[in-house]
Order: structure tokens, then sequence, then C-alpha cells
């Protein structure tokens, strides 16, 4: 069916309806592919840059299950499971997409197209949904030139601020220095601006390295319980130290006793991301809760997702704050956080390692109460983790 398509005109035609409207107008000369579909999927429509881009024309697309021909895969060239592909899951639950940035495999897959899906759902009697996308190879280019400029800035300069902070603890230390008093108030603050841009110098190498395409992770088979545990462990002394209580197993604050948790959950992870994310929550969740308060964590596995969440009973995040704490250099500003150093670059490597491993962050707070933050990874089988343990072994085995 057309979409400006008048009455007696054949159907299965595309784009041959009179440009006597605006709105067709705009479709048929705007740079974005428009494909819509029905609520069971098939094309209804695809405008003349969306032939252009999947190289296909639009009349032969028409009718076509969407999922036929919008297969895609990760910007790094991951296969992308079903439970992984959010653009076919909006198309065929109907839920709103916003930039999602994957690889299209076109020309009958002899070809990828970087690409940024947006999926809007439509409440008419057809239950439409009306996808866009765009060529976002040039936008990836520039941001990684960006990005490996800033990660190469950022190197050079952590030599001569380690050189900096060293001098200056030479200074402060009263075996290798004799200063006054007002020497050291000065050369003590001096002393924590350096530490601090060490920090920022040292978070943003890490996150570039993920923007500039350096780094991929190198996915593996685990089970997630003991993964997410043995790493959560390591916290006790500094949870100790902090005065905090700490449970793992337990995902509701008011829960009086651990929740045991007997579960075996499988995923498809890079062990070292998990480290960096389950490091940068834990870090958080010490630093923003007051001596006295507690700590949960717990992974259960939900459908064919690894839920994971890391709860706090500290200082909160207020509602305004809270839509934008995973944007890069964002700090809740208010009399609590000021005191507490950071970069504002931890939950931006979070989201950033959990997005490269398909999956999804967030969290939900009371200010003054306490946060909760969430991580979902795909989930896999108990088979599935045997397949690709034999597999890595196999591979292992012929290597050595
Ligand atoms: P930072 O280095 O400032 O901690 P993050 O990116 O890790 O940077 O966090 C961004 C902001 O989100 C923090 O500055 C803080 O305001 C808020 N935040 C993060 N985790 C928590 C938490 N567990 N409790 C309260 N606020 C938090």
């Amino acid at each position: 069916m057309s979409l400006f398509k008048r009455k007696n005109q054949p159907s299965g035609v595309a784009n041959s309806a009179p440009q006597n409207s605006l709105a067709e107008l705009a479709l048929v000369n705007i740079h974005d592919g428009v494909i819509i579909t029905d609520r069971s999927s098939q094309i209804q429509y695809a405008n003349p840059s969306a032939a252009t881009i999947i190289g296909q024309p639009s009349a032969d697309m028409v009718g076509l299950d969407a999922s036929l021909l919008l297969k895609i895969e990760s910007i790094e060239g991951r296969e992308l499971p079903d439970n992984e592909n959010l653009l076919l899951q909006a198309i065929r639950t109907g839920q709103a997409l916003e930039g999602y940035k994957v690889c299209l495999i076109v020309s009958q897959g002899a070809k990828r197209t970087p690409v940024a899906f947006s999926v809007v759902p439509v409440n008419d009697s057809r239950g439409s949904r009306i996808i866009t996308f765009r060529d976002i190879a040039k936008e990836l280019a520039e941001e990684g030139e960006q990005a490996e400029f800033v990660s190469t800035a950022s190197h050079e300069m952590r030599t001569p601020v380690a050189s900096i902070e060293g001098y200056l603890s030479l200074a402060l230390n009263p075996q290798t220095a004799t200063i006054d008093e007002r020497a050291r108030t000065y050369l003590n603050s001096a002393h924590a601006a350096a530490q601090h841009l060490g920090h920022l110098f040292r978070d943003l190498l890490d996150v570039t390295k993920l923007d500039d395409g350096r780094l991929r992770p190198a996915f593996q088979a685990v089970e997630m319980v003991g993964l997410v545990k043995q790493i959560s462990d390591q916290y006790l002394m500094q949870i100790r130290e902090a005065k905090l209580s700490y449970q793992f197993g337990s995902t509701d604050p008011s829960l009086d006793t651990p929740r045991r948790i007997d579960q075996v959950v499988y995923g498809y992870v890079d062990v070292n991301f998990m480290r960096e994310i389950m490091d940068n929550l834990l870090d958080n969740a010490v630093k923003y809760t007051p001596a006295g308060g507690s700590i949960y964590v717990n992974v259960i596995g939900d459908g064919d997702r690894v839920l994971i969440n890391v709860t706090d009973t500290g200082i909160g995040i207020s509602s305004d704050d809270l839509g934008h704490i995973f944007q890069k250099f964002y700090r809740a500003d208010n009399s609590d956080t000021r005191t507490i150093g950071g970069t504002g670059l931890g939950l931006y490597l979070v989201k950033q390692r959990v997005e490269a491993m398909g999956g999804r962050v967030w969290a939900e707070s009371a200010f003054g109460e306490g946060s909760t933050f969430y991580v979902s990874l795909p989930r896999i089988s108990g088979e599935e983790y045997e397949k690709r343990k034999i597999a890595l072994n196999k591979v292992q085995g012929g290597t050595q």
C-alpha cells in the first residue's frame, strides 16, 4: 500500500503518488531513509532514500517483512541475536526507539553502512511504525578523530601531571622539605588539584579507548552470579572502612535477611568491562553513602536478560539530576556532592561499556533516601554456555 495512494491506485506501488502534498514532497526528497510498517512488521512504504541506502527499489520492499530487509549488526561488526536487536524489538512491540546506532547489512550482505535508527509508533488502525534511518559514516569518522585527539592529549599530559604531583608530595613531606604553614596550605590545595587532574586524564583515556574504536569487547561465556559476587566482595575492606554494611544477594533494602541466591545465570560478556562497570558503581555507592548506611548487590535471571543491581541507602539523586547522570562530565551539584571528589566520567564509562555488550543501564533514586543502579545484559542458556565454552577450549587448544 502506498502512503499517498489515491482511490483506485494499484497497491504495492510506493513513491508513485503525485507530488501534491508538502508532506510527500518532504518524504521523497529527504536524505533520511523512511520506512513505514504495520503492526505485523510488513513494509507499507519506503521512500527513495531508504531505497538508496538499502540498495533495493522501494516498490520491491513493499509487502516484505521488515526483519528480512533491515538486517543489522553492532557498530563493531558483532552479530546481534534477537534479544539484543533493539530495532526488531521496537518494530514488533511498537515501542519508541531513538538514535540506535548499528551497521545495516545492505546490497545482499555485500556491504555494511553505519546508520542511526529511530522508530515512532503511530496510534492508528494499522498500528503503523515509522522507521527513520540516516547514514552516520561521516559522523562516526569525526567522532573517532576527536576521541583519538583527546586520548593522545590525555596520554601526553599524564606524564607531566604525575611529575608535578610527585614534586608536590616531596615538598609536603617533612623528611624531604622544610616549608612554613602558609606554604603547606597552598601546596596541599595544589596537590589535591594535581591529583584530580591525574584522575581526569586516566578516566578520559579509558572512555576514549572505546570511542575511537581501539577497544573492542572480548566476549566470553561466564556464570554471572559468581563473577559479580567475586568483584563485589573485593570491596569488603573499602566498605568496612567507610562504616557501611554490605549484602550480596538482596535487591530490596527493606529485606532483613539476604535473599539466598541459588540461581545460576549465564551471560556472554567481556570480563574486564564487567570489572570496570562494577568498580564504578560500587565506588559511587561507597562514595555517596554516609557512614551507617548499607550497600546491596544482586544478580538475577530475568527472562532473556541478566539483571544486576547495586543499591545504596546514601544521599540519593534528585529527579532533575537523574536524567543527566550518564552524560560525560555531569556531576550533581548540591551541598552533599560538593565535598565529594569525582570527574563525572564514571557513569558515562559504565553506560558505554554496558551498551557495547548489548545491554542497558539505568538508575532509580529518591533524593536523600538512596539509589539503585540496574544493569541489564543479554542472558544465554546453559546449553549455549557449554557450547561456547567448548568452542573456546577448542580454539585455545588449537593455538597451543
Ligand atoms: P563522579 O566521578 O562525579 O562520581 P559519575 O559519572 O560516577 O561521576 O557520577 C555522576 C554523578 O552522579 C555524580 O557526580 C553524583 O552526583 C551522581 N551519582 C552517581 N552515583 C551515585 C550514587 N550511588 N548516589 C548518589 N549520587 C550518585
